[in-house]
């Protein structure tokens, strides 16, 4: 299979060609035609296994640049390093769409953040802690997002960060499409699938052992030699 049997418009693809990639990994293979087709996901996958693809290039061509661009994507993860990173992916891969991403994290000045904001933004990628105290001050309205993804959702528990994320859900309008990124599903993380997805498409890959090392094996079974 290649990125280009997956449905992605010919902007996305030529991001992808840029990167290098040819085949999509098993997670992008199951995951984008869901996300495409609408549907809420729950993954059981983890760093490494190319999960970030899995839902930003879908949620790329689902959002079209709109006036006053209040944000229509949420991204939250537990860290600022991983928000950081999911930004810099929706940046890369959204290079020829003229779609707008920021990232707000704490740990460093709001005004800049605030700022952003003000400006506009289509896709926002936040931590729950400092995405909370910009709602409180007024900075941010989550009314019109389409789609909420929960990345690292178990590390997301482990961080105590589950009021948080209850609560930035409910800001939200029910009706949205949600997508679970998870490496375990511990009860808690297993009762917030049952409160927030709707009839999920679940996909299940391989617990990869380094990210090198899983992206390289991959690649050698699909190119059909020996592990390199
Ligand atoms: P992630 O699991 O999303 O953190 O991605 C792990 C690493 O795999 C990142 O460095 C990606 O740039 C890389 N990657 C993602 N998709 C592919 C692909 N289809 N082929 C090769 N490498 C990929």
């Amino acid at each position: 299979m290649k990125f280009s049997d997956l449905g992605l418009s010919p902007e996305l693809l030529r991001a992808v060609a840029d990167k290098g990639y040819d085949t999509p990994t098993p997670i992008q293979q199951q995951a984008i035609p869901a996300v495409l087709g609408g549907r809420d996901v729950l993954a059981g996958a983890q760093t490494g296994t190319g999960k970030t693809a899995g839902f930003v290039l879908p949620l790329l061509q689902r959002t079209v640049a709109a006036d006053g661009r209040t944000p229509r994507v949420l991204v939250l993860t537990p860290t600022r390093e991983l928000a950081a990173q999911v930004a810099e992916s929706a940046r890369v891969y959204g290079r020829y769409t003229n779609l707008r991403t920021t990232v707000i994290f704490g740990g460093v000045s709001e005004k800049p953040q605030i700022g952003a904001l003000r400006a506009g933004c289509d896709i926002l990628i936040a931590t729950p802690g400092r995405l909370l105290d910009l709602v409180d001050q007024g900075a941010l309205d989550l009314s019109r997002i389409k789609h909420f993804v929960l990345d690292e959702a178990d590390r997301m528990l482990d961080m105590g960060f589950i009021p948080d994320i209850e609560r930035i859900f409910n800001l939200t309008p029910p009706k949205r499409q949600t997508l679970f990124f998870s490496a375990t599903m511990p009860p808690e993380i297993t009762r917030l699938t049952t409160q927030f997805l709707k009839d999920p498409t679940r996909i299940e890959v391989a617990r990869p052992a380094t990210t090198a090392a899983t992206i390289s094996q991959y690649m050698a079974r699909k190119i059909g030699r020996a592990h390199v």
